[in-house]
């Protein structure tokens, strides 16, 4: 499968991003993400015969490499808690084509694994950052953990040099709004992009509202106000983040507007659940099983068919077509998809 087909959907949108996720379990119970009222102890998570082996997960990736993805990107629940994740990446690190390996990570356990994964080939990782201050980032991770253990993370990735560091914020009117500055403040001239995320009504659990809804517009406005801004290209077309670069030279952030300022015209991202299933978009109900016809013994070629037959239907356009009787349609939750 040494051949690359560049598949599109019916917007013309290239496939060029696969979004991995590892596991659906998580040791923090982000508010936004898997409440801990929902995601308590008994919580059906997929059970470990359920979930693509290693083996299996780069065999689907190469097949998504034939037919043009460049980038992966590992993501869970939390992926550092899926054991022997180095050897994955090894893996996925040899696959013809693919350029570039990141994984997004909550960075509690980038201390333990940081410098085994760069060694594995992975390039670089975005952590989750919600706020500086303690009180409010242990209320937002539902599991009262302070700021410290992430940034120790966020030093051992450094130090190991998986980099360029991003940092994601996910801004909630009333909750941490009131830190922006301070986050921009805080990492300005480090060469940490930090980007602003406003908050999505992802999932089905969440308690989404607009009224929680800090636009990227106003989050732009706020920083400018205190360190005057300028627009800057995105690096590659589809890029999720729209790019600010601080006009004094002290780097750039980021801010991802799914709810205001939509960038579905130029979605290349698909998602691997860890039980097998191809969503087309981040807020999809359902998945396409790949995991079945793979372990009832599908050639290369057929599993590649089924991919290509899957996106060359693709439509998707949720963010441009919310509206307050979308917001509880049924959707795969976010933690089950990686985000
Ligand atoms: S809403 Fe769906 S189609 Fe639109 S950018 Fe997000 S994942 Fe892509």
């Amino acid at each position: 499968m040494t051949d690359v087909t560049h598949v599109k959907d019916t917007r013309g949108r290239r496939l060029r991003d696969l979004r991995i996720s590892v596991t659906d379990r998580c040791n923090l119970r982000c508010n936004y993400c898997m409440p801990a009222d929902v995601f308590g102890p008994d919580y059906p998570f997929l059970p470990r015969k359920e979930i693509l082996d290693h083996e299996e997960i780069a065999r689907i990736a190469r097949v998504f490499a034939s037919l043009g993805v460049t980038k992966l990107r590992l993501t869970g629940g939390e992926p550092l808690l899926r054991r022997d994740l180095d050897q994955l990446i090894t893996m996925l690190r040899g696959i013809p084509g693919i350029e570039d390996i990141a994984l997004t990570t909550n960075g509690l356990l980038l201390p333990a694994f940081a410098r085994k994964l760069k060694d594995a080939g992975l390039d670089r990782v975005t952590v989750s950052l919600d706020s500086l201050d303690d009180a409010v980032f242990g209320r937002m991770n539902g599991k009262g953990v302070g700021t410290a253990p992430v940034l120790k993370g966020i030093d051992s990735a450094i130090q190991a040099g998986l980099t360029p560091l991003k940092l994601n914020m996910v801004v909630k009117r009333g909750e941490n709004d009131t830190e922006i500055e301070a986050m921009a403040r805080r990492w300005r001239g480090t060469g940490i992009i930090v980007r602003f995320i406003e908050f999505m009504d992802v999932g089905t659990k969440n308690g989404w509202r607009m009224d929680d809804v800090v636009p990227a517009r106003e989050i732009v406005q706020r920083i400018n106000a205190r360190w005057p801004l300028e627009s800057a290209d995105p690096n590659y077309q589809g890029e999720v983040a729209s790019r600010w670069r601080y006009k004094d030279g002290q780097g750039e952030i980021g801010v991802i507007s799914s709810v205001t300022n939509t960038f579905c015209g130029d979605c290349t991202r698909a998602r691997l659940s860890a039980r097998g299933e191809l969503y087309t978009c981040l807020f999809a109900a359902k998945g396409h099983d790949i995991k079945t016809p793979l372990r009832a013994g599908a050639t290369d070629y057929e599993l590649q068919t089924l991919v290509e037959n899957v996106w060359k239907r693709r439509d998707d356009r949720y963010s441009e077509i919310r509206n307050e009787s979308t917001v509880g349609l049924p959707k795969a939750e976010m933690s089950y998809l990686g985000g």
